[in-house]
């Protein structure tokens, strides 16, 4: 069993900020993540509004702030979490680790909601994907659909355009939730469509081929990219009183979950903007939250 004074869970954005805060407070952290270390902005191809960079990929980002936390010692264990023990200590309870904290942080994010159409969950990694930056170098001078109208489908319809012979964004009315400049950008690219419609079935044998719109259009596609919100990651809290309805988890103003000594920062919680400042803010603020109550203590 491994000890440490806060564990926090995910390595995104707000996880690696909050042990940045605790460790040079000289708080004793230790980061678990699942799989790769960065979080969602490594799915981002050009960051604009992060401050002090007019433009940056979110893998140089996240390699940044990795070497920061090299730097400065902090421990990452790459572990599933399956589930937190709020008893007479904390435990964090992994596929192959059990770690004792006095306190803990939940920075588990979000992950891509599904169409949950026929044809989806066959064709997955066949030519559907979920993930523009990761997949989309796979179909250069081939026709893709990008699904959504939020910032992230415009974004991946905007990197993929690059790459792409041709790419239809569909989405399903007329005005996008996307910010207005995205739109504008997209108006300027000769090989984008957009194209209002709702998916009704992916087609193909062993690759997509096409795609069956509610209203029967059929659209002949080499790739299929799904960007129509996400969920929040919190499924393995399900046995503590910490959710809403919504799976999203519910804090404080000090990121505090209603039980004691156990927080949450990022995108698993309910707020109204997602931004990678924000997340970085929050972990600030729960950090320092938690740096004040140690030395209280
Ligand atoms: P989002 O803003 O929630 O947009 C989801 C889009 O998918 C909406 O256009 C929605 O349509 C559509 N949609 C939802 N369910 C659907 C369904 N079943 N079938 C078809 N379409 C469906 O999600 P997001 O783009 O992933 O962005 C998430 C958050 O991250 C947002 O707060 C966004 O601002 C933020 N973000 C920011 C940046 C940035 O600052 N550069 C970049 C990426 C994301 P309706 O509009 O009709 O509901």
């Amino acid at each position: 069993m491994k000890k440490t004074t806060v564990g926090i869970i995910g390595c995104g954005v707000a996880g690696m900020t909050a042990a940045i805060y605790l460790k040079r407070a000289g708080i004793s952290c230790l980061l678990i993540e699942g799989q790769v270390p960065g979080g969602q902005i490594i799915d981002n191809d050009d960051i604009e509004n992060y401050p002090g960079f007019s433009k940056i990929s979110g893998s140089d980002l996240a390699l940044a702030i990795l070497k920061q936390l090299k730097e400065l010692e902090v421990e990452i264990l790459y572990d599933q979490v399956k589930e937190i023990k709020n008893g007479k200590t904390k435990q964090i309870l992994c596929q192959k680790e059990i770690i004792e904290a006095d306190k803990i942080i939940i920075a588990t994010g979000r992950h891509p909601r599904k169409l949950e159409v026929k044809g989806e969950e066959q064709l997955r990694r066949k030519g559907i994907s979920y993930c523009a930056i990761c997949d989309g170098s796979l179909y250069k001078e081939k026709q893709i659909l990008v699904v959504g109208g939020g910032n992230s489908a415009l974004e991946a319809a905007l990197y993929l355009s690059r790459l792409a012979k041709k790419v239809i964004l569909l989405h399903r009315r007329e005005n996008y939730r996307a910010e207005s400049f995205l739109v504008e950008r997209l108006k300027e690219k000769n090989n984008v469509i957009c194209q209002t419609g709702e998916v009704e079935e992916f087609k193909g044998k062993d690759h997509l081929e096409s795609v069956i719109l509610k209203d029967k259009t059929v659209l002949s596609c080499d790739a299929a990219f799904i960007y129509i919100g996400q969920l929040p990651t919190t499924d393995i809290f399900q046995n503590l009183p910490i959710l809403g309805s919504d799976g999203y988890i519910k804090v404080d103003s000090h990121f505090q979950t209603k039980e004691k000594g156990i927080y949450a920062i990022g995108d698993c919680i309910k707020k109204e903007s997602y931004q990678i400042v924000i997340a970085m803010g929050e972990a600030a603020t729960c950090a320092l939250s938690i740096v004040r109550g140690e030395q209280n203590e």
